[in-house]
């Protein structure tokens, strides 16, 4: 098994960039996007008109989906029932039903199990809300990247806005609602884990916070 270096925080934290970062600095390390699993079977729930906040329909869903992993380009992807998803799990429909979705059980327990299953692949950068606390409890390498929530607001308003003329009032709404949802649920909530190296990002250059990542990694080793 590889070695796993856990980066977790709320929406917009900045973990993606991060992530991908470190990951590039690291050999034959894979970037892993754990959200974007979620998002993925949030996707596929309103692609077939599956109520997302009826928990049942859900799991019955989840278990017929064919859902296959591969890695490409130094990152973890993945298809459902032969298709690969890509933008269309960031829309605002999808922001808005993915922490729903989250919160059931046998979505939490499916997603898991596919996650620690990468770790046959090698070293995984992975990026998420439980990584440290539930999906790789035991890596030493554990970081939690929060930041202020007007500047986490700030930073995804200025994503969305590049191909999208949504207000920043609407995607502040959005991002403490999943806030909000994520750290209150009872499974695996977002929580900073036992162990973890603790980022605030709201006044740090991602050089910093990937230089920080990177030189408490050789540390550890
Ligand atoms: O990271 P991202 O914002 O794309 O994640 C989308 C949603 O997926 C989160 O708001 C959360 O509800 C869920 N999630 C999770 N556990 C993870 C990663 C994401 O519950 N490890």
């Amino acid at each position: 098994m590889g070695k796993v270096i856990a980066i977790d925080g709320p929406a917009a934290s900045g973990k993606s960039t991060v992530a991908k970062r470190v990951a590039a600095a690291l050999d034959d390390a894979l970037y892993v996007d754990s959200g974007a699993v979620y998002r993925g079977i949030t996707w596929a729930a309103l692609e077939r008109g599956v109520d997302v906040h009826d928990a049942d329909a859900v799991e019955a869903m989840l278990g017929e989906l064919d859902v296959r992993f591969f890695s490409r380009d130094g990152a973890a992807g993945f298809s459902i029932d032969g298709i690969e998803p890509g933008t269309a799990i960031r829309t605002q429909a999808v922001n808005n039903a993915v922490s729903p979705v989250a919160v059931i059980p046998a979505v939490r327990v499916q997603v898991v199990k596919w996650l620690r299953e990468m770790a046959s692949l090698g070293t995984l950068v992975m990026e998420g809300r439980d990584i440290g606390t539930a999906v790789f409890p035991n890596t030493p390498h554990k970081f939690y990247l929060d930041a202020s929530a007007e500047e986490r607001i700030r930073r995804r308003h200025r994503e969305m806005a590049a191909d999208s003329a949504i207000d920043e009032d609407e995607v502040g709404t959005s991002l403490r609602r999943r806030d909000k949802i994520d750290s209150s649920r009872k499974m695996d909530p977002l929580q900073v884990a036992p162990g973890a190296t603790r980022i605030d990002s709201t006044a740090m250059g991602i050089d910093d916070v990937v230089n920080t990542i990177l030189s408490a990694v050789s540390e550890d080793v």
